[in-house]
């Protein structure tokens, strides 16, 4: 060993010491973190259909590939940091000699060829990465930004580390070569050949870039170990047990879409007839409330931006950002952290945990952050604003968009369960809402005794369960296709279209109560199992005796279609159930409805979000609108899973949007950018929130917006009055 390799070595041995020892530090400090959170034993059942879920969504990077060249250049820049770990390792070996290398593969050619080849790909993916972040900073002039809130500096450090380290990799072997020492042939590695060409014939070169290369990594970790709040860098490690502790791993993608998870404390779902506030958790109102997964979840963000560019609050000019959402989260729960580490904490009555001898020790920062409301305002120094909370719409576009499987409607829901149970505190004209779902069982107030007036009219008899001696179909008309009128005529297109087929189905006419959707989405979960209950009982008893395949349900709104299929569930519940369109695409598809007039003027699709993205019901509307057009659809640019919400969901449909732009506006400029006279929709809420959208742009002439079924309907029965139209504004 020469001179320079013994410093070399002193110097690579020494750097490395500090990073590992301040990397073991900072594991253990994340680990305390997350273990602060509560139990979700539900995490650890199906370890192998998890493990699969994890090999294939990180090597087949199934949710990145989705933004196409970032996604790609993002897989090679992964598959890049893996490998190329053991060219770090190797650094260790050429700092003791220039001529060293890996034993056993180390002077292997195809080993040689694959960190030749990954060593391009992965430089020519972070020079895009880079590139891209660049064309998006957020202080570019004009224009939004998904890294708007990002720690930018973060961002930038971690892409010239591995730049660099990607450089100093072919630099070691560019000194091997021009010293003779590459072992490697040409034809396997022609860019390390074309380094060593330019460069001199040192016989320490390699030793020296590599030490170079050994202080760059070690660089990055301490600098990461220092900031266990960087996500950028820590989700390279933390998103493979995110995605295996996602809650469904069978589903094939949005697994954190669909059913609400129940409410829990100590990891058991609440019983609320035992219940009791001063003794179980409900909801959460302390960031240590969330479960270790949700903790887990904040740790892992990378602070992409991809959910925050998707979201329609964000988009639209409301405080909301699920990006920002959730490192608000994470910093503020790594900050309270050496708070709670000491004992400290508020039990369920409020009360201080800790004794003052616990807490002498703590610095005043960790303190006072122990003190701030996990909901608040700027001025009563809370960590979330209100304003944040009520403004989303639980549509999932950030669950779905989001690379590492961050679950983010839960947290939102679990904040709002805590402010609406204990603290009475949400958007106060919601409150009618749930007063009328309370006395009356829907969210208008309607009188239950005219949940059937939509039947009036119709030229055949809906019959009710009960009536008749069996059902193939129970038609679960939901509150706003019984009582609100554009909905009403969805109901009676839903039941023409049915009865022309000779699909035997009835109703439960006033057996019927709200699902149970609105309440559960705003918070009240005590008011969803109230409804829940009652319904989970009158639909047990209408299907008694049937298997579960036989208890088949059709609804019209996907917001019930949601809550029946997936939730009721847990309350068991467990049914058949499909959308509308699923069942008009079936009867259509086995000729039992035929269109036989083209609707002309041209069509697009609004997905709603809770029947696409939540239940990934994308192709059954549009074959039925393909099979009525008979043609093609006009597609608007945000459609299917990348959808747009129209700004009623999560109960938003009962409050007020005072802030920034209308959501349902910027929908039907988009709709209405298409060219298509008919924007064609699968929900109540929907169908409201684009006429208020069109009419309110004055479009009510030109632009016509419908139901799915009423546009087959149209194409079935052309002789049909246009009674359908739906156009009378309501009140949402
Ligand atoms: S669910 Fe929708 S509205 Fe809510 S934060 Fe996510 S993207 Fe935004
Ligand atoms: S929550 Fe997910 S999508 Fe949003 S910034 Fe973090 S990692 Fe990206």
């Amino acid at each position: 060993m020469g001179s320079v390799q013994i410093v070399t070595t002193i110097l690579a041995a020494g750097i490395t010491a500090v990073a590992v020892w301040l990397a073991v530090r900072a594991v253990m400090k994340m680990t305390a973190v997350i273990r602060l959170g509560q139990p979700a034993p539900e995490r650890f059942a199906d370890k192998g259909a998890r493990t699969r879920k994890m090999l294939v969504e990180t090597a087949g990077h199934t949710r990145m590939l989705k933004w196409g060249v970032v996604g790609a250049a993002h897989w090679f820049v992964m598959v890049g940091f893996i490998v190329l770990s053991l060219l770090v390792l190797e650094a260790y070996f050429e700092v003791v000699t220039p001529t060293g290398g890996l034993p056993i593969v180390g002077h292997w050619t195809v080993f040689g060829l694959a960190t030749e080849i990954i060593t391009v790909l992965g430089l020519v993916g972070i020079l895009v990465l880079m590139a891209i972040r660049l064309r998006n900073r957020p202080n570019r002039p004009g224009g939004r930004s998904r890294f708007t809130g990002s720690t930018m500096w973060q961002g930038y450090f971690v892409e010239w580390i591995v730049l660099l380290v990607l450089i100093f990799g072919l630099v070691i072997r560019g000194f091997k070569v021009a010293t003779d020492h590459f072992e490697y042939p040409v034809w396997a590695t022609p860019v390390s050949h074309a380094v060593g060409a330019i460069l001199p014939d040192w016989s320490d070169g390699a030793s020296v870039a590599a030490l170079i290369k050994i202080v760059i990594s070690m660089t990055w970790l301490i600098v990461i170990s220092l900031n266990v709040t960087m996500g950028v860098a820590w989700h390279r490690f933390l998103a493979f047990p995110n995605i295996f502790f996602k809650r469904d791993p069978e589903k094939p993608a949005g697994s954190g879409l669909g059913p609400l998870r129940p409410m829990t404390s100590q990891g058991k779902p609440l019983d609320f007839e035992e219940a009791d506030p001063e003794k179980d958790q409900f909801g959460v109102a302390q960031v240590e409330q969330f479960t270790w997964k949700g903790l887990l979840d904040f740790s892992t963000c990378t602070e992409c931006g991809r959910c925050q560019s998707q979201c329609p609050a964000w988009n639209t000019g409301k405080p909301l950002s699920p990006k920002l959402l959730v490192l608000s989260l994470r910093d503020h729960a790594y900050a309270k952290a050496p708070y709670l580490l000491a004992g400290g904490g508020k039990d369920l009555t409020g009360e201080e945990k800790a004794t003052q001898a616990q807490l002498a020790h703590l610095d005043v920062l960790s303190l006072a952050e122990g003190d701030k409301p996990l909901i608040g305002t700027a001025e009563e120094g809370g960590v979330i604003d209100p304003d944040v909370l009520w403004s989303c719409t639980t549509c999932g576009a950030c669950v779905e968009q989001c690379p590492v499987d961050i679950e983010h409607v839960d947290h939102i829901v679990d904040m709002r369960r805590y402010q609406v149970l204990i603290e009475s505190s949400f958007p106060s004209e919601a409150g009618v809402m749930l007063r009328n779902l309370e006395n009356k069982g829907n969210p208008w107030g309607a009188p239950q005794n005219t949940r059937e007036d939509w039947t009036k009219g119709l030229d055949f008899e809906v019959p009710r369960v009960g009536e008749v001696d069996d059902f193939e179909y129970l038609f679960w008309v939901g509150c706003a296709g019984a009582f609100e009128d554009r909905a009403k005529k969805t109901t009676r297109a839903v039941a023409t279209l049915l009865n022309e087929a000779g699909v035997s189905f009835a109703i439960l006419g006033e057996g019927e109560t709200c699902s149970g959707d609105p309440a559960r989405r705003i918070g009240n979960e005590f008011v969803f199992q109230m409804l829940a209950q009652q319904n989970v009982e009158t639909l047990n008893e209408a299907f008694e005796g049937r298997e579960k395949t036989k208890r088949r349900i059709v609804a019209t709104c996907p917001h019930c279609f949601n809550t029946l299929g997936n939730e009721y569930g847990q309350l068991g519940g467990e049914f058949e159930v499909v959308h509308h369109t699923q069942l008009l695409a079936h009867l259509v598809s086995t000729g039992k409805l035929t269109p036989v007039q083209p609707v002309d003027g041209g069509v697009t699709y609004h997905d709603p979000c809770y029947l696409g993205r939540h239940n990934r019901v994308f192709a059954a509307p549009r074959e039925v609108l393909g099979d009525s057009i008979q043609g093609e659809l006009t597609e608007m640019p945000r459609n299917s899973e990348r959808s747009f919400c129209c700004g009623a969901g999560g109960a938003r449909m009962w409050m007020e949007e005072k802030i920034g732009k209308r959501i349902n506006v910027d929908r039907v400029e988009e709709a209405m950018a298409t060219g298509a006279k008919t924007v064609a929709v699968g929900c109540p809420f929907c169908s409201t929130m684009l006429n208020d959208g069109v009419n309110g742009k004055g479009a009510g002439e030109q632009v016509e917006v419908i139901d799915v079924a009423s546009v087959l309907l149209r194409s079935v029965k052309p002789e049909q009055p246009r009674g359908d139209k739906e156009s009378t504004p309501v009140a949402g």
